[in-house]
């Protein structure tokens, strides 16, 4: 049978021998007392690249969204986003737990290859039209907007720049932050050759990962700032977030940085090639994620598992395949042929 084929998510690569050699060699010192010279690169290299001040590495994607929350947010206030989106689907309801922040939803009217149902697509107009006013007495005031891309839910989908534009030029007068859970931002601007700073600049608060396809085996970083992060440092303490001489670790997402990046467009032509494989419409996947709806998932998924190829259970009708760093073309095609006999076509 050979090796497994993991496509239940780019969460599942392991460090590459180059990576491990950067890991091993990398400078480091005690990142509390701001020591370590490793983690201060990748920082200052990530808030550039998206165009802001400063940076913070912090352990995973949700903590990175929960300080950036934190940042735009205060106990008592409402952060407003998607129905499907990462914050409030899959954190726990950290946001309300540890910070008191509430969280409202819109289900995206956003147009989308399932309708205008749970797509995840931002309509900026649909957004802003929810948003609650500050100083009023009777209502939880909105403090900010959060905005996922790419979508995880909603299939790897990628927001479009012109209402990401709207939504900033909108908050800008109206006084409400943007927080961009920017987990797969990465495979969004290769996707569209947007610059990431573009989507940076689009954003009060961000967290990107470089733990996903990007393949570093820990790590996000948060970019606001200067004065943000000051305040960010301090929560990330807090949380039991501040690491020693993880170097090492920030040193994988420098090299991941310099290694993975481009090298997404190879994941995105995979996830075309299953598409087209499994009868979808191409133009449908956008990215890395390829959503299977209508289809008996456990059973599914368990047989792909007897023939060595995993994928993941969004729900019992839906199946998600990831394409990632650890399957290349020939595998891909591989757990083409096993889906496409299971599901036959
Ligand atoms: C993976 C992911 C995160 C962060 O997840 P962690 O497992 O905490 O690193 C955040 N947002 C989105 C959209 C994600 O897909």
């Amino acid at each position: 049978m050979g090796e497994l084929i993991d496509l239940r998510s780019d969460t599942v690569t392991r460090p590459t021998s180059g990576m491990r050699r950067a890991m091993a060699e990398a400078e480091v010192g005690d990142d509390v007392y701001r020591e370590d010279p490793t983690i201060r690169a990748l920082e200052e290299r990530v808030a550039g690249m998206f165009g802001h001040e400063a940076g913070l590495f912090v352990p995973s994607g949700t903590m990175g969204n929960q300080i950036g929350l934190r940042l735009v947010c205060e106990p008592g206030q409402e952060v407003l986003c998607d129905s499907e989106a990462h914050i409030v689907t899959y954190e726990m309801g950290a946001a309300a737990v540890l910070f008191g922040i509430s969280t409202r939803t819109v289900v995206s009217s956003g147009r989308g290859r399932w309708g205008g149902q749970e797509t995840g697509r931002l309509d900026a107009a649909q957004l802003i039209d929810q948003v609650r006013p500050h100083g009023n007495w009777h209502l939880t005031a909105t403090a900010a907007v959060a905005v996922e891309n790419t979508h995880n839910r909603g299939g790897g989908l990628v927001q479009p720049l012109d209402q990401l534009q709207a939504l900033w030029e909108w908050s800008r007068q109206a006084g409400v932050d943007v927080h961009l859970d920017g987990a797969r931002i990465w495979n969004a601007s290769v996707a569209t050759g947007v610059d990431l700073a573009t989507y940076g600049r689009l954003a009060d608060t961000a967290s990107v990962c470089l733990s996903k396809g990007l393949g570093a085996p820990v790590g996000s970083v948060v970019v606001a700032s200067a004065e943000r992060i000051a305040a960010a440092r301090l929560w990330r303490k807090r949380l039991g977030g501040g690491m020693r001489q993880a170097g090492v670790l920030a040193a994988a997402g420098l090299y991941a940085l310099d290694h993975h990046l481009d090298r997404l467009a190879e994941d995105h032509e995979h996830a075309q090639l299953l598409a087209k494989r499994l009868g979808l419409d191409p133009a449908s996947v956008e990215t890395n994620l390829v959503r299977l709806d209508d289809v008996p998932a456990p059973v599914v998924a368990e047989a792909a598992k007897a023939q060595g190829v995993l994928v993941s259970q969004t729900s019992a009708h839906r199946l998600r395949l990831v394409t990632n760093l650890g399957v290349d073309r020939t595998a891909t095609e591989r757990a083409a042929d096993v889906l496409a006999e299971l599901l036959g076509r």
